[in-house]
């Protein structure tokens, strides 16, 4: 049997795939799809911010930019006691996976890594799959972290090499990787995607896959957002990504990343409940559900229910609900 778990695409083989009859393209995804994950689970994922605003960097499609004029409300972090309730709020809502982001660089060992980390093993505790996300880290930061109980950690690569320095000059594409280099040998799970419509062609978006695809292990987690241009960031003029671009992109993923959870992130607000379904039978098997993603809007969540039992979807048990679940039936045969 042909291996699908490789990592040796080359640019030829993703644009082979990606350009198939898109009909042709939906078909061999929804069969990969279905052939590694059960197909009517979906993961839930709230995501919270927990330090918003007055970031270092200058991505240019990000509110969160210190040099940017947005309008967005930015905090310090987060009381722990406080997110630790915010997470009790989404998991009583049908959230299982918990996902906290603070707009840094990088990580410093300080006392707000400390708060992070008091986060992270109060929301273990719920029995809820800890992410975060946070900017680079070391590799004894990403041990911490990882001791501390963070399941997964995201670290977009957002886009190709190629096109990484006209969105971000300051830092490198290997700065990325190496991080995500560290988030493996601390045995976090890695979650990482990038955006498409930010003025990227269609061959840097392969390239993003490949680069993903082609990791010693591929991610757990592939992010596929669709930039939601926010008024004061250089991208503010951009058009919105034509949902066919959006649906090819997330079936190509699925076809080159056959175990990951796909997730359609970003830019959700914009599609309707059928285009949503698409995607979802094209191998998206991830959303990020409540009504703000870090800074931008997302669907609400009784909405996202809805579309859940109008699609027949239910939500995916955490790690640590299908881990006491083997326990329990492994105590009873
Ligand atoms: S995407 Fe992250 S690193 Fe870039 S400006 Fe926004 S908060 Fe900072």
């Amino acid at each position: 049997m042909k291996n699908e778990i490789r990592s040796d695409w080359n640019l030829e083989e993703a644009q082979s795939i990606y350009n198939k009859p898109l009909l042709e393209l939906v078909y061999e995804a929804a069969t990969m799809h279905r052939k590694y994950h059960n197909p009517s689970e979906v993961q839930i994922s709230s995501l919270l911010s927990v330090k918003t605003g007055g970031c270092k960097e200058d991505c240019s499609y990000c509110p969160q930019a210190a040099r940017y004029h947005t309008d967005i409300k930015v905090h310090g972090m987060l009381n722990p006691v406080d997110v630790v309730d915010k997470a009790k709020q989404a998991k009583a809502a049908g959230a299982n996976r918990m996902c906290l982001g603070a707009a840094w660089r990088e990580v410093r060992d300080n006392r707000d890594l400390d708060k992070v980390l008091e986060m992270v093993r109060g929301i273990n505790e719920l029995d809820m799959e800890v992410c975060c996300t946070l900017g680079m880290l070391t590799e004894s930061q990403a041990q911490k972290l990882s001791d501390a109980g963070v399941y997964a950690y995201n670290h977009n690569i957002d886009t190709s090499e190629d096109f990484y320095g006209d969105v971000i000059s300051t830092r490198t594409y290997s700065d990325r990787l190496n991080t995500l280099d560290n988030v493996r040998k601390a045995k976090m799970t890695v979650c990482s995607g990038g955006i498409i419509g930010m003025g990227e062609s269609t061959d840097d978006r392969l390239k993003m896959l490949i680069t993903l695809a082609n990791l010693d292990q591929q991610p757990e987690s592939v992010p596929i957002n669709t930039l939601v241009p926010v008024p004061g960031t250089p991208l503010e003029e951009q058009g919105q990504v034509e949902f066919e671009d959006l649906l090819r992109m997330i079936a190509t993923a699925r076809i080159m990343m056959p175990k990951a959870a796909v997730r359609l992130s970003a830019g959700r607000l914009e599609r309707s409940r059928l285009e949503q379904g698409f995607c979802f039978m094209a191998g998206a098997n991830s959303i990020f559900a409540g009504d703000k993603l870090l800074t931008t809007p997302n669907p609400e969540f009784n909405a996202d229910m809805d579309m859940f039992k109008f699609f027949g979807l239910t939500a995916m048990p955490s790690i640590h609900e299908k881990q006491k679940a083997q326990q329990t039936s492994e105590a009873t045969v």
